[in-house]
């Protein structure tokens, strides 16, 4: 388990971190993670091009370029004997005295890079999910380091022996603590639309391009939780699960109605991330 803080690498386990760094005190940063193998890292350029953009939508004024975060990405990658890991970085406001409002603009931002052995999820299996009261706020749509609902949502999902947690404002499906939920009903695919409510997962993204490839319509608009219930596929991406269906929610059978659309989709995904890395 390889870790990276502005320059000092180490085992993540020993490495120390100043207590002024502002994600000590307000969680004040955005972050982005992958997955490699071969050591290659897959969707590389989305995953950083979504970092920056996180970045800057807080006003965060990351001190490196995307060639050289990319370039730090790899090498720490090549550094690790197993093939297969988990790419996780990201970039804090700083160090400063606790103070609400930003520091001097002449603090450079802090780049936490950490990398820990595992690979992508079995597509093939089937997801058991829970329904969660979506409590986020309103900047979903920024990978920002503030994940205390996601945290809890996910510890009720794993309680309840489930894989993840489906979020809902009300009747209205958003995603799921750490992925995008989407269905598949009469043939359509449907995923809640790009708002401050969702994030837009990079697989998602893949998930809609692989649809229009195979004439497969969608709907970018939201659901409610009776068409999460009732839909003929219900399907989770992330990075980690690319493209894995759900059996159950909430202890109720669902989907399985539309296996062939379904596999298109997994074997687009499988298929993406096996040229990514040479898998
Ligand atoms: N939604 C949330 C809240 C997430 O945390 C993640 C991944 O971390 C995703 C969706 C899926 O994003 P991606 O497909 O880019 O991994």
């Amino acid at each position: 388990n390889l870790g990276y803080y502005c320059g000092s690498y180490g085992l993540i386990e020993d490495m120390k971190i100043p207590m002024n760094d502002r994600v000590c005190y307000f969680g004040d940063g955005v972050y982005d993670a992958t997955y490699t193998a071969n050591h290659m890292i897959f969707a590389l350029d989305e995953h950083v091009d979504r970092f920056f953009r996180s970045a800057e939508q807080l006003n965060i004024s990351v001190s490196f370029s995307k060639c050289e975060l990319k370039k730090l990405l790899q090498d720490m990658v090549n550094k690790v004997d197993s093939p297969e890991q988990f790419l996780y970085w990201q970039v804090t406001r700083g160090t400063a005295i606790r103070n609400h409002a930003f520091p001097e603009p002449d603090i450079p931002s802090n780049l936490w890079i950490m990398i820990k052995p595992g690979g992508i999820k079995d597509i093939y299996q089937k997801f058991k999910l829970i329904t969660v009261e979506d409590t986020r706020f309103f900047h979903c749509n920024i990978k920002t380091l503030n994940l205390l609902p996601n945290v809890i949502a996910k510890q009720k999902a794993v309680e309840a022996g489930c894989d993840e947690a489906v979020f809902h404002r009300g009747d209205r499906v958003t995603e799921c603590a750490h992925s995008n939920i989407s269905i598949i009903n009469n043939g359509v695919l449907r995923t809640a639309p790009l708002d401050n409510l969702i994030l837009p997962g990079i697989t998602r993204g893949h998930l809609l391009d692989f649809c229009r490839e195979n004439k497969i319509p969608v709907d970018e608009s939201p659901f409610s939780l009776n068409d999460l219930m009732g839909a003929d596929e219900v399907i989770v991406t992330s990075a980690g699960a690319l493209c894995i269906a759900a059996s159950e929610i909430d202890g109720i059978s669902v989907g399985g109605k539309a296996p062939e659309l379904l596999n298109i989709l997994q074997q687009s995904a499988l298929k993406k991330f096996q040229q990514d890395t040479c898998y």
